[in-house]
Formats: structure tokens, sequence, C-alpha cells
């Protein structure tokens, strides 16, 4: 598996690649490159210790090697984008500001000694990528986020409504919308924080067990001791990582989001949300893979169970309401991943 994730990626046309969730084209040499090294970012900051800059000052547009790197990476993977310089605009960079100061401190510690940096550019190819970083041994440090100024526009009940419907295609007289915000607190800084909390995810995840690192092979058998996050709704079977509830869950291995090509029909959503609701895992995004059902579960953990935002789907047939999910963290079901959460995010380490 390539080093990188596109998260949410492609809210407009280019996300029918795997790159946000699937199997990632090789792209070994990438983690060569100049900026995939901790040098680089020392010598950016101009610093012997790139962890030492508040996190605050790693907020900024994008360097040109970095564009230049976006555009090898994207010409790789068979993105046609025309990657280009972006103002950071005072709304943006206030929203990602106030997304830092907003998480809990010992979340923000960790985000101190993982994050090289939050860049913005015109675009990407997608709303958003994490890339891995490399010390001279090669071991993980921690990553760099790179976000799409231009599809960071919408509010965020109107943002996720669109993911949402990605991996559906329309079935008249059916609606799906989602609600992750009340209509007093709906904005587009939300809608930034929700994917950039995603993204903390991913960078949080660099160099921990709490599942496999995503460059490593996925056909390589795992021990799931290693990976406590990933034994709570994950397991092998024939050299590949399913869930633990593949037979009350069967349309899983059908969700694509951003596909050009859904495979299911909007009309089977209610039941696919039902399927879902017998499970451990949180959404549908995130029942992709384990990977980003990590990003989603603590993307959900802070936005509904520490800030107290909802995170509900609501279906509609003929304008009335045919199903509704609605993701509630006391629920039994949720219980060991809460717990989970609870103890390695929000109780500080004795470092
Ligand atoms: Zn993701």
């Amino acid at each position: 598996m390539a080093s990188m994730l596109r998260i949410f990626c492609g809210w407009a046309l280019l996300t029918a690649l795997a790159g946000c969730s699937g199997a990632r084209p090789i792209l070994g040499d990438l983690t060569q490159k100049p900026i995939r090294g901790e040098s680089f970012w020392n010598a950016h900051f101009q610093t012997n210790d790139w962890r030492t800059i508040p996190l605050a000052l790693r907020i900024s547009e994008s360097p040109s090697s970095l564009l230049e790197y976006v555009g090898q990476l994207n010409s790789l993977e068979g993105f046609p984008s025309d990657t280009r310089p972006a103002q950071m605009d005072s709304e943006m960079a206030g929203a990602i500001e106030a997304t830092l100061r907003m998480l809990p401190v010992p979340i923000q510690k960790r985000l101190q000694k993982k994050l090289l940096g939050i860049f913005v550019v015109n675009n990407l190819g997608s709303s958003g990528l994490t890339e891995s970083v490399f010390n001279s041994q090669q071991g993980l440090v921690g990553g760099f986020i790179i976000l799409d100024s231009a599809v960071l526009a919408q509010g965020a009940n109107r943002w996720c409504s669109w993911r949402e419907n990605t991996p559906f295609t329309p079935s008249p007289g059916i609606l799906l919308q989602c609600q992750v915000a009340d209509s007093t607190h709906d904005s587009r800084a939300l809608a930034i924080q929700m994917i950039l909390i995603h993204e903390f995810g991913h960078v949080l995840s660099i160099g921990e067990n709490y599942h496999p690192d995503w460059d490593q092979n996925p056909t390589q058998e795992l021990s799931l001791t290693h990976y406590p996050f990933m034994q709570l709704g994950w397991r092998q079977e024939n050299q590949k990582t399913i869930t633990r509830w593949e037979n009350a869950y069967p349309s899983r291995r059908d969700i694509h989001f951003y596909s050009k090509k859904p495979a299911l029909p909007l009309d089977k959503s209610a039941s696919i949300y039902q399927e879902l609701e017998s499970t451990g895992l949180i959404s549908l995004y995130g029942s992709q893979t384990v990977f980003e059902d990590f990003a989603e579960s603590f993307l959900y953990f802070i936005h509904c169970e520490l800030n107290n935002n909802p995170y509900r789907i609501s279906i509609l047939k003929d304008g009335k309401l045919l199903y509704q999910y609605q993701l509630d963290w006391s629920s039994p079901r949720l219980q060991a991943k809460r717990d989970w959460f609870r103890e390695n995010f929000l109780i500080e380490s004795a470092e």
C-alpha cells in the first residue's frame, strides 16, 4: 500500500481511484523524495527540530517543492490535476487554528510531535491528503496534510450530505440527508474542522500500533494482537482484512465512496444503514478499511462524543422519513470503541 491517504478525496471528479481507502498503487519511490524526509522539514522551518515550531506556525500556503511533489503523485496515480499555489484565506486559516485550539490538550500535544504542517493548494486532485514523513533511519516520525482551498467552500451539512450520497445511484422519490450540525452551528468553518479532524486521525496513527502502517503490503499476514484498535472491529481471513460483521453487513463490500459508477441504488440505503447499525462501525465511509474506520471513529468521537454535535442520516421516501441512523456513542455496540478512545486520547501520557 502506498504511503498516501487521500482523505475525503474528490469532492469533484477524480475519486474513482481507490485513493481514499482501498488498495493504492505502489509508490515506493516517492517515499525517497526529499519532502518525505524529516531533514527537509527542519530546513523548511529553519530549525534543528521541527517539533519546536508552534502548531499555529505550521499552517501556510504550499512551498514549491510540495506542489511539485503533488504533481508527481497525481501523475503516478492518474489524477489529471494541475495543482497550483493557493492563498490561505483568513476564514480557512481561522478555522484551522480554531480546530487545533478546540482539541483536548493531550491530542494537541500529540499533534505537536506528529503534524509537520497543514498546507493549502488549488486543484489538489482531491480535497485533502495526508503523507507520512521518515527520519534518516527510515522510521516514521509524523505526517503533513494538504488541503484544496477550492473544495472547502460548503457548509458542513451540505458537505456531509454530498459525501454520504456518493456510494449510491439515485432512486426515484428517495432522498438521503446528513446532519452533522444544528442550523445555528452549520458553517464552512465546521466543514473544514471535520475534514481536518479526520486527517488528524490519520496523522496521529502514523508510527503507532492502532492499525498496521498503510505502507505495509496488505496481503501480509498480520498479528491482530499487535493492533489494539484494529482488534475491536477487524480480522484477517485468507490474508485479507475484513470486519468482524461480514455476515450481518453483506453490503459493506459494495460501498465505494466517490465512485464514478456506484454499485448501490439509493433505495437500498435504508437497509444498508440498518446493517451498519448492527456492527461496531461508525459510518459507511469508515466501513471501507481499518484506516478509514480509525479516522472516522476519531472524527466522530471528537465531533459527537466530546463536542455534542449530531451525526444523523435521514432517508426519506416521497418526503416521509423511511429510516434514520443516528450515531450514539452510549449504545452498547460502541462501548468498547468509546472506552478505547477515552483511554488512548483523553488521558495525558506521562511522557
Ligand atoms: Zn481518511
